[in-house]
């Protein structure tokens, strides 16, 4: 069987003793399997890492820059067959495993521009012959631990940035789909990298708390869910380091009346099922304003998505494709339950779904479910899945409580002709992404990516200047440099400038 194995100082790190098993979403089963490391594994990936670090940190920004452009053009060389490895462990789409490489080859772009970001503040006579500086300096080593949902985008989020600015970094991608992240690893060896700079390591809670607890890590970028992201940044925290840590999200599409109905169908197909809704920025509540914008609505959506047409990864005609593993099957399909046992009403129902010629894949049919309300336990959590909820809200300000007031913040949409509505939307609502007539707000590279509440722990985003500012340290000097007169300052007290 085909084995995943750690990518540790340029090469398959050391063996182990422990697997998961790697999932085919498409057709059922087992395709390969995937080593989960331990302390030791860490252990050498750090030392491998401690080596490469001080003379990459050491070369000059251009040079650095000059890897990360030959990188992106090794990955822009083998997209192809990126996105067939992707969408073969995860049960993406083709189309959309292309997206989440090329939402990450954005971050690499922005990286090449790094010697521009990385400049320091100068101030030039802060008092009698005194100027004062500053510069950023990487951190040393860094570590990413990453979900199952884009393991191309994420790992170069953090990945990226943390080594053009000069760090070691060391990966920890999601144990269901692992080959990508390897693979990644290689091109950026194939680029020019120092072997110890980009490594994986795989594994599981052990690993990640191997990372955790480990002394010569600085900082750690997590992205997961909430519970786990949560536990994540207070151990992280505890062990003295710098931590980010993104959560689990349930993000809600406002629709007001004078909205543009059939565009609002269009993205929120796209946005609720694309990627059988296993998005953090997937649009699993809609919120049509007044009971007739709702009914209007519905109208339109009923027959959106029974046109909608479920695949496998490779149906260059699909939609969407599996879930990631039949766990995570049966776990949305019990939420839908879990609804309607609530009181919602099964408008659509996508339980059941059977592929022909793919009975055993991890297939689940598009599921609306209409008249949720914000008390009930499948509005409060993240489902994950192809599932879309509608809330109705009687007027603008219930609709902007009900995003502001749940416990996720990651991201949230308003549709709108009106101006007034869409920029008091933006101004005023407590989540940390907001579209306007956009159903996927995911911020281009050279801003910043992060929610809010539940979906974000820490106080730096991802990526643009936030990710720059994540992974380095900022240095301040001060420097005199008198004139050979003495100054009759008094050596005793705090220095002033004068
Ligand atoms: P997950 O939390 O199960 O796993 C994330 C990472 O944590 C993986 O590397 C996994 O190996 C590790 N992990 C799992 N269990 C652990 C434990 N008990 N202790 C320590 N580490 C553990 O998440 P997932 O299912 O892979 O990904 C989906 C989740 O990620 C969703 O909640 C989604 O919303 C969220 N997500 C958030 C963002 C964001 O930017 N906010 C982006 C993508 C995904």
């Amino acid at each position: 069987m085909r084995q995943i194995d750690h990518f540790i100082n340029g090469g398959a790190g050391s063996p182990g003793s422990r697997f998961a098993d790697i999932m085919d979403p498409n057709n059922g089963g087992v395709q390969a399997r995937v080593v989960l490391g331990d302390r030791n594994v860490l252990d050498a990936a750090v030392a491998a890492a401690q080596a490469a670090q001080p003379a990459w940190a050491a070369m000059n920004p251009q040079r650095r820059a000059r890897v990360m452009f030959d990188f992106k053009a090794l990955i822009e060389k083998h997209m192809d067959e990126l996105a067939h490895m992707l969408s073969a462990e995860h049960g993406k789409v083709i189309a959309d495993s292309k997206g989440d490489i090329q939402r990450g080859l954005e971050v690499v772009e922005f990286c090449c521009g790094l010697p521009h970001v990385m400049k320091g503040e100068y101030t030039q006579g802060a008092g009698p012959g005194i100027d004062v500086w500053s510069m950023r300096q990487p951190l040393g080593i860094g570590a990413g631990i990453t979900p199952f949902n884009f393991p191309a985008m994420i790992p170069l989020w953090m990945g990226a940035v943390a080594t053009s600015v000069g760090n070691a970094f060391i990966l920890k991608p999601s144990e269901r789909d692992p080959s990508v992240p390897n693979r990644l690893a290689e091109l950026f060896l194939e680029a020019g990298m120092p072997a110890g700079i980009f490594q994986v390591v795989h594994g599981d809670k052990e690993m990640v708390d191997a990372i955790l607890d480990h002394p010569a890590i600085s900082a750690v970028s997590f992205v997961g869910s909430s519970d786990i992201a949560h536990y994540v940044y207070n151990r992280g925290v505890a062990a003295g380091k710098r931590i980010q840590a993104m959560g689990g999200a349930k993000n809600h599409g406002i629709v007001m009346p004078d909205a543009d109905l059939d565009q609002v169908v269009n993205d929120l197909t796209g946005a609720a099922f694309g990627s059988a809704g296993e998005r953090c920025m997937a649009l699993p509540v809609v919120v049509p304003v007044g009971d007739d914008t709702a009914e209007r609505l519905k109208a339109k959506l009923i027959p959106a998505i029974a046109a909608l047409r479920v695949g496998i990864s490779t149906d260059a005609d699909a939609h969407y494709g599996p879930v990631v593993t039949a766990q995570h099957k049966a776990k949305v399909e019990g939420w839908i339950q879990t609804a309607i046992d609530e009181g919602s009403e099964l408008v659509v129902d996508g339980r059941g779904f059977k592929l022909q010629g793919h009975e055993e894949g991890y297939f689940i049919g598009p599921t609306l479910l209409d008249h949720v309300t914000t008390d009930m336990e499948s509005y409060k959590e993240e489902i994950f899945g192809p599932v879309l909820q509608m809330v109705r809200a009687a007027n603008f300000e219930e609709a902007l409580a009900l995003p502001s007031k749940h416990q996720y913040g990651n991201g949230v949409a308003i549709f709108t002709r009106n101006g007034h509505a869409a920029r008091e939307f933006a101004a005023r609502v407590n989540v940390g992404m907001v579209g306007i007539n956009v159903p996927i707000p995911v911020p281009v590279a050279y801003h910043s990516f992060g929610g809010w509440k539940r979906s974000g722990f820490g106080d730096t985003d991802q990526y643009g200047m936030e990710g720059i500012k994540f992974w380095t340290k900022v240095k301040k000097i001060t420097a005199r440099w008198p004139d050979g007169s003495p100054d009759g300052t008094n050596a005793f007290i705090i220095p002033t400038m004068g």
